[in-house]
């Protein structure tokens, strides 16, 4: 079942992204060439702690880190390493707060340093992408409306859409129905609602569609090897223009800094 959310309980959730958003943004100031996902890890835990919220993903179904991250092929719940990040990588960090008891779900994938053309074009796409689902996450429309706008926008571009994996509704629940995944038919699937809370989160790869896991039992990468991408906001649904209550503007003030360099 959908579980529907009062505005006060949508406002408690705007606050648990919020620090989700923050959290992304101190990952934005030590990313860099040389630095492990493992370190990226030991920032965000101590700063969620720091600000009275748990790790979402710290022990979800035994998920051993705080943040996902997801280096070039791999497209999600790559599990955090000392490996070192090199120029040129790209890293989804994917991260989900508990606090006061509503989560929060966030994921913004990363350039190190300079990235090859194709990847920096995907990169874009797959953010653009996420806010053509959002355009649609409003009442009356429907699931399917959300995952062709994505689909749509693109596949045009060449692209292609992870199926297996998908966003999904959330509340005192990390992931709650319903599912949204990031391609259908227009007019299709479950009406939105006012009242509904959903992560979106586009998985768009370069190469071929398909996906396999990894032998740590979490780390899903692409089929060919290809990079993916890999970004997610968490909105209500409202009339008219969804409320996004995740935020990339803690992230991207840090990286504009850091492009004027
Ligand atoms: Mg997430
Ligand atoms: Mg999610």
């Amino acid at each position: 079942m959908i579980y529907l959310k009062t505005d006060e309980e949508i406002e408690l959730m705007r606050i648990s992204n919020q620090l989700v958003a923050k959290t992304l943004g101190e990952v934005a100031k030590a990313i860099k060439p040389g630095v492990s996902t493992l370190e990226l890890d030991k920032i965000a835990e101590t700063f969620i702690r720091d600000n009275g919220g748990t790790p979402a993903f710290l022990n979800y179904q035994g998920f051993p880190n705080t943040l996902c991250t997801s280096v070039n092929e791999h497209v999600v719940h790559g599990i955090p390493s000392d490996k070192p990040l090199q120029e040129g990588d790209i890293v989804s960090v994917d991260c989900g707060v508990l606090l006061n008891d509503f989560y929060g779900d966030s994921a913004y994938t990363f350039p190190i340093g300079q990235v090859a053309p194709e990847v920096k074009a995907l990169l874009d796409a797959t953010k653009e992408s996420l806010y053509k689902g959002i355009e649609q996450a409003i009442e009356n429309n429907r699931l399917g409306d959300i995952g062709n706008a994505i689909q749509t926008y693109t596949e045009d571009l060449g692209y292609t859409v992870v199926r297996e994996m998908v966003g999904h509704g959330i509340g005192k629940n990390l992931h709650e129905a319903p599912e949204v995944a990031n391609y259908g038919k227009k007019g299709n699937g479950t009406k939105l609602k006012t009242g509904m809370v959903i992560a979106i989160e586009p998985m768009i790869n370069l190469g071929k569609r398909q996906i396999v896991q990894e032998d740590d039992g979490w780390t899903i990468r692409t089929i060919d090897n290809k990079v993916s991408a890999h970004y997610e906001h968490t909105v209500a649904i409202r009339k008219g223009k969804a409320d996004i209550l995740s935020s990339f503007k803690f992230v991207e003030e840090i990286l504009s800094l850091q492009s004027e360099k």
